[in-house]
């Protein structure tokens, strides 16, 4: 796993003085890592009941549309205010310095489903949290929330459901 991770680059001061940016683009545009990453994320749920995937605007829709391809389902996209064309339930939670908003179509499940939320990194765990709203305000059952990297020391998993949170590379 030390390869994966060493391919993630740290970026100073991005996108403000004083954060360390962890990009994954590296990771992404090596076919070789690329596909590793996604194979062994999706082999974790291969055999499970999963209904659908969800991913996360927007480099939360490279890995959940990958693991919906694996997983034979389909993807529900999560996105910023005023993208989705239909009927939307959305959730404001906070940043560091202000607010952000996201949206889902009301109708996104059928009751019940059973779905893995994908994502591309976990910090605090805000963004993941108002997306797990979301989820369950639609009627859906969040198996587990799924990341390429995880930032252990802002301890996001906190804020998750207990137990249902997956990243493949820590930091
Ligand atoms: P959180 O809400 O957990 O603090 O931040 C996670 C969200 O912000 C994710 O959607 C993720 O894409 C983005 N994010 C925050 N920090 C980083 C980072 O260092 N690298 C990348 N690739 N995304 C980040």
């Amino acid at each position: 796993m030390e390869d994966l991770k060493n391919i993630i680059r740290d970026i100073n001061d991005f996108p403000k003085k004083g954060i360390v940016f962890k990009d994954i683009t590296t990771l992404l545009s090596d076919g070789k890592s690329f596909h590793r990453m996604i194979d062994l994320i999706a082999h974790r749920y291969i055999g499970m009941k999963i209904d659908q995937v969800v991913g996360v605007e927007a480099r939360g829709f490279i890995l959940g549309s990958a693991l919906a391809y694996k997983l034979g389902t389909g993807i529900t996209l999560v996105r910023k205010p005023g993208k989705l064309p239909f009927r939307t339930l959305r959730k404001t939670y906070d940043l560091e310095y202000g607010t952000d908003t996201l949206e889902i179509h009301e109708d996104a499940f059928v009751a019940g489903s059973r779905v893995i939320i994908a994502d591309d990194l976990l910090a605090t765990g805000g963004t993941m949290a108002a997306v797990v709203d979301l989820v369950r305000e639609c009627g859906a059952e969040v198996v587990e929330c799924t990341f390429m990297a995880e930032l252990e020391f802002l301890e996001g998993r906190k804020r998750l459901p207990d137990g249902k949170v997956y990243s493949l590379l820590k930091f």
